[in-house]
């Protein structure tokens, strides 16, 4: 199952159920789309020295850097700490299937507007969380129409608004 996951998609999960499903569905936002041009903008100037972006399946990895002590760390950026939940289960399924590859590096949430650098490590308990995600997941997508829209804290800057609220 976790195969057919993507990190964009475990993002929207965490920002909500309905744009887990809009994702999943392709219901792509409108390519002109303001805060998808000011994410890709952030993610493509910043760190552009250590950038190595890596490819593998369907997993789309923003830069591999050496960090302390000669450690791998994969890096995601992101471009302000509104969804560092998300942005964190994001990177920790990076992490996950990395493992599942026998790869085991740490992880590290980048957000150079705010210059921050946070840790993130793969627990016994984000991997339970992902395993569970997954699962719920799959019944959201499954379903033939998406989960009603909620208000939340999110809408007012999500690429997916003019599918919810007219
Ligand atoms: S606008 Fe709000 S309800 Fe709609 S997908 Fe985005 S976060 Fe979810």
């Amino acid at each position: 199952m976790s195969e057919k996951i993507t990190g964009s998609l475990i993002n929207a999960f965490y920002i909500c159920p309905r744009k887990a499903w809009l994702v999943a569905h392709e219901f792509g936002p409108e390519p002109d789309n303001v805060y998808i041009e000011i994410g890709k903008l952030i993610a493509g100037e910043a760190y552009k020295r250590e950038r190595k972006e890596i490819v593998f399946e369907n997993i789309k990895i923003d830069l591999v850097k050496t960090g302390n002590k000669g450690t791998t760390v994969v890096g995601e950026v992101k471009k302000s700490s509104k969804g560092q939940r998300s942005a964190t289960m994001q990177l920790s399924f990076y992490l996950y299937r990395l493992k599942q590859r026998g790869i085991n590096v740490k992880g590290e949430l980048l957000i150079p507007k705010e210059k921050k650098k946070i840790s993130v490590e793969l627990t016994p308990d984000i991997e339970d969380e992902l395993k569970q995600t997954f699962h719920h997941i799959k019944e959201i997508i499954n379903q033939d129409n998406p989960p009603e829209p909620v208000k939340n804290k999110y809408c007012s800057n999500c690429a997916y608004k003019e599918f919810c609220w007219v």
